[in-house]
């Protein structure tokens, strides 16, 4: 799940950044209304955690604009006490949910589950399944349901393998993939994709489950379960 924060404060950012990565999202900060609108109009966030008063934009037009370009990332809005009428204005304008400022990030981590839930097809809070893998979303963990046998992956390895997972009944592109992985603004190149495309193709092998990664030639790669 990869999650975008636009918040200007730079210390709750960083906290909610580095809480959100412990438990394996990938996290990306916009520190303004323009930067935070300019990276979630890439569509490749599941989440935006979007503060109401930034600089340069604030959060409501930020919201306005995204959903007016039909942007469906799951959006929590983050009010201060203060601003009584905020969390009504930012239902109106199309806000998912919204946390009043300060607050415990165990119950922003618990809503953010639930998010994961209805976005994925998942059976419960941590495991993702298909065919005889389970991957553990918290331990980072493949194992064959049928075996036993188990490997631990990467970070990459694993949000890659994830974002396979939750989409198992569409082609990923090689773009999309990209995107989703290293992000709008990275270097990588697509071929980074085929590199870990590869690992995990190993580790998969290497635990004995009956279904693989297929390459859809010049389009991209989905799951599939050995026949
Ligand atoms: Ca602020």
């Amino acid at each position: 799940m990869r999650v975008l924060i636009v918040e200007d404060e730079y210390a709750l950012a960083d906290v909610l950044k580095a809480t959100l990565e412990h438990e394996n999202y990938t996290v990306d900060i916009a520190s303004d209304g323009e930067d935070g609108l300019e990276q979630g109009l890439t569509g490749i966030y599941d989440i935006i955690l979007l503060d109401v008063m930034l600089p340069k934009m604030n959060g409501f037009s930020v919201l306005e604009k995204l959903r007016k370009e039909k942007i469906t990332s799951h959006v929590v809005m983050l009010t201060a006490k203060s601003e009584l009428d905020d969390k009504v204005k930012g239902l109106d304008c199309g806000a998912d949910d919204y946390m009043t400022k300060p607050f415990q990030t165990r119950e922003l981590l618990a809503r953010l589950r639930a998010v994961s839930r209805r976005k994925g097809e998942l059976s419960d809070d941590r495991v993702l399944r298909f065919a005889d893998i389970e991957l553990d979303t918290k331990s980072m963990e493949l194992t064959n349901a049928k075996t036993g046998a188990s490997i631990k992956l990467g970070a990459k390895e694993f949000q890659l393998l994830e974002y396979l997972l939750r989409n198992s009944s569409q082609i990923l592109t090689r773009e999309q993939i990209a995107e989703k992985i290293w992000g709008f603004d990275s270097d990588a190149e697509y071929n980074n994709v085929e590199v870990y495309i590869s690992f995990l193709r190993k580790k998969i092998n290497f635990i004995g489950a009956a279904c693989r990664i297929k390459a859809v030639r010049g389009v991209g790669y989905i799951m599939e379960e050995a026949s």
